[in-house]
């Protein structure tokens, strides 16, 4: 039987985990009583150095409850490291692993769901919203637009999954090689491969404490999301050095026009004429060395390259 942890971050949750960890015990004892996971199954809470009682309050529920396990971080790392922090913990003892926040926003009902998706062979089951009615008018629509701006950006991401997902300890083994320091996990679990696939729930509201991710944390995940993954941004300089150098041509033709027609004081031909090669050729170069950053860039992160599945042999 396949043992399931459930990892939660959690950051100045004191309000949300006795909640979080009743309806959690629920969960795990009806997939335990249905014969889906192992009896030894549990919750593992990673305290991402909380100032307020988290942590006591982790260490008191882990006396009360065998299910509760506890994971300590030194200080505030944020949700993406926290949660690292976790399934790399997660994966030294059990087979089946489940991310979701504290705060319950996210439908644990289809836990089960994901659990009988990797029965069927999954390794990686997204949780996706396919409704965010209850999130405010302003998280709905700028958080739609990240996943736009991701997608125009050429990162493959899943579209309304955030990190509630499951994942098997082979996944998470992969996932272990990312050794990168900026971390968008929804980008790199695509990465990954294997048989995935999404479970669909609706989102609701925070029940107690109020969000860990204000607007700057927001715009640093979704700034990080795209330069972690893509080099768009940089092609984007080189492209504009470009279009400017040949409207250069065209501002050519209309300064020896006007030139010829003698409308123009002295130098004026000249002067307009090298702010705009100028112009256009800096960006190119810019463009140009920012390629070789981009590259540089993609080679310090040493990613794996690939991910081998299986391997077919005689040899004994
Ligand atoms: N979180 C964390 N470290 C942080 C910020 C948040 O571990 O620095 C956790 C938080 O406790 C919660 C999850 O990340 O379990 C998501 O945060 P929240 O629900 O506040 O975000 P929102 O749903 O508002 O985007
Ligand atoms: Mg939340």
């Amino acid at each position: 039987m396949d043992r399931l942890a459930i990892v939660v971050p959690c950051y100045n949750e004191e309000e949300m985990l006795p909640i979080t960890t009743k309806e959690l015990t629920e969960v795990l004892e009806n997939l335990i009583r249905k014969e889906k996971v192992a009896k030894d199954s549990y919750i593992l809470y990673v305290d991402d150095g909380s100032k307020d009682a988290t942590w006591e309050l982790i260490e008191k529920l882990h006396k009360e409850n065998d299910k509760v396990f506890g994971l300590k971080l030194a200080g505030n790392v944020g949700h993406q490291y926290a949660l690292t922090a976790g399934m790399i913990q997660a994966k030294e003892n059990s087979d089946i692993m489940i991310s979701i926040d504290a705060d319950l926003q996210d439908d644990t009902l289809v836990m089960e769901e994901m659990v009988d998706k990797y029965h069927e062979g999954c390794d990686i089951v997204y949780g996706v919203r396919n409704d965010r009615k209850k999130d405010s008018f302003f998280k709905r629509t700028t958080a739609q637009m990240f996943y736009k701006v991701m997608a125009a950006m050429g990162v493959k991401t899943v579209y309304n999954h955030a990190d509630y997902r499951l994942m098997s300890k082979r996944a998470i083994e992969h996932f272990s090689n990312y050794e990168e320091v900026n971390l968008y996990l929804r980008g790199i679990m695509p990465l990954i491969g294997y048989q995935t696939e999404s479970v669909f729930y609706e989102r609701k509201e925070r029940i107690a404490g109020e969000s860990k991710y204000p607007l700057k944390k927001m715009l640093a995940l979704a700034w990080n999301g795209i330069t972690s993954f893509s080099v768009k941004p940089i092609n984007f300089i080189a492209v504009l050095g470009i279009v400017i150098t040949f409207l250069c041509i065209l501002a050519a033709v209309y300064a020896f026009v006007s030139y010829s027609k003698g409308t123009v004081v002295p130098g004026w031909t000249s002067l307009i004429l090298s702010i705009w090669l100028l112009g256009g050729l800096q960006l190119f170069a810019i463009g140009i060395i920012g390629q070789y950053i981009g590259k540089i860039y993609m080679e310090v992160k040493h990613r794996p390259r690939y991910n081998v599945e299986t391997y077919l042999t005689h040899d004994k």
